[in-house]
C-alpha cells in the first residue's frame, strides 16, 4: 500500500489544520514508509497518522491491499476507501487521523490546547 500524492497532501493539510506543521518533517511519503516498516517509534504526527490509516485500511479492506493492483501498483488505501464506500469516506479518516494526532500532541504536551 502506498498513499496516492493526492491523499498524502489531504493528510499533510489536515495535519497543518490540527496545527501540527511544526512537528511534521519534510513530509515525504518514502520517507514515512521506511520508518513504518522499520518499526520506528516516532512523534511525527504525518507518519503516525499515516500508518494509523494504514492499519485502519487493512483491517476494514482486507490484506489484498498488501498486493498491488493487476499492474504491479501498490493500492492507496484512501482511493480504495473510496472506491468500496463512499467519495467522502476518505475525506473522514484523513481528518479523523489528524484529530488523533492533535490529541495525542497536547496529551504528551507537544502542543498546548490554546
Ligand atoms: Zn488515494
Amino acid at each position: 500500500m502506498k498513499m496516492c500524492v493526492s491523499h498524502w497532501d489531504q493528510l499533510r493539510a489536515a495535519l497543518r489544520a490540527e496545527k501540527l506543521s511544526y512537528l511534521i518533517s519534510d513530509g515525504r511519503i518514502d520517507e514515512a514508509a521506511k520508518t513504518i516498516e522499520a518499526g520506528i517509534e516516532t512523534i511525527n504526527p504525518l507518519v503516525n497518522s499515516y500508518s494509523a490509516i494504514l492499519a485502519n485500511a487493512l483491517k476494514t479492506g482486507g490484506y489484498y491491499l498488501l498486493m498491488g493492483d493487476e499492474t504491479g501498483k501498490p493500492y492507496c488505501p484512501l482511493c480504495e476507501l473510496n472506491k468500496h464506500y463512499s467519495k467522502e469516506a476518505s475525506k473522514q479518516w484523513v481528518k479523523e487521523a489528524a484529530k488523533e494526532q492533535r490529541i495525542i500532541a497536547e496529551k504528551t504536551g507537544l502542543i498546548s490546547d490554546n
